[in-house]
């Protein structure tokens, strides 16, 4: 089987001691690629080094996270000791060298809208803009994770004419689901699906030709409290088979080519 991981965050200080192993585990569950997102200035810096070790499965995606947009202070809590420091950036700084440094990347994020911990709604949006207006000019898919501003998020991306869209880790309703899928968005399924029911409410509703696999590593672990990683992908594959009533070899070729079509990898 040729498995995607097309979300994961491997520059997180939980990997520090371990991504070695951690890769290797990733290859002999068959996984081929895995896509890890930078969030801010310096880990969209630190990816390009990860994919400089392990160029042949890692691939990276530059990404501007919401909250660090902000440059404000904003604490995220203690998160089971998955917190991350928020970087304050200069997004427009950022951009920039987004653009200079284009052909290194497959795709643009993660980004998006995150109403949970900031209610600076209006600047949250106009920022986001920018991100959707640069994906669409470098023709890049983007990665997109809107928490409690879905609605807002999905809105945006349909005004923009945004086509190459994946949501990732998305937590909308399921008229929210339906109208992103008429639009052609794919969703990107994390492990997590075996214990949140909404995951697999949402896999039954999106056709398999719009699901992609993600980790989000080292956060979404099917098992509580435990560290992520991108072998878990295996897991994801076996839940949506058994959601689909279909094969995991079926699925997990399916899941390819979508990952080959949205992100033109050859
Ligand atoms: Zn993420």
């Amino acid at each position: 089987m040729e498995l995607i991981d097309i979300h994961a965050h491997l520059d997180h200080s939980r990997f520090k001691e371990d991504l070695a192993q951690v890769i290797a585990r990733a290859r002999k569950a068959g996984i081929k690629t895995i896509i890890t997102s930078g969030v801010n200035s310096s880990t969209n810096r630190e990816i390009l080094k990860i994919q400089e070790v392990y160029p042949d499965i890692v691939k990276v995606s530059f990404g501007i996270y919401p909250l660090d947009a902000l440059q404000r202070e904003i604490d995220l809590g203690e998160g089971d000791g998955f917190a991350r420091d928020i970087e304050k950036m200069d997004v427009d700084k950022e951009l920039e060298w987004i653009e200079k440094n284009k052909d290194k990347c497959l795709a643009i994020g993660e980004c998006g809208l995150d109403f949970k911990y900031s209610e600076e709604k209006q600047e949250q949006i106009t920022i986001f803009q920018k991100i959707i207006n640069l994906a669409k000019k470098l023709n890049k898919p983007i990665i997109v994770h809107s928490r409690k501003g879905e609605l807002e998020a999905i809105d945006l991306l349909e005004k923009s004419q945004c086509k190459k869209v994946i949501l990732h880790c998305f937590s909308g309703r399921k008229s929210l689901i339906k109208r992103a899928c008429d639009l052609g968005y794919y969703f990107s399924i994390p492990p997590v699906i075996t214990r949140l029911e909404h995951f697999q409410m949402l896999v039954s509703l999106v056709p398999l030709s719009q699901i992609l696999t993600e980790t989000d590593s080292p956060y979404l672990s099917p098992i509580p409290g435990e560290k992520n990683e991108p072998a878990n992908v295996q897991v994801t594959i076996k839940e949506i088979a058994k959601l689909k009533n279909i094969p995991e070899e079926e699925i997990a070729k399916s899941i390819y080519n979508n990952f080959k079509l949205i992100f033109s990898y050859r």
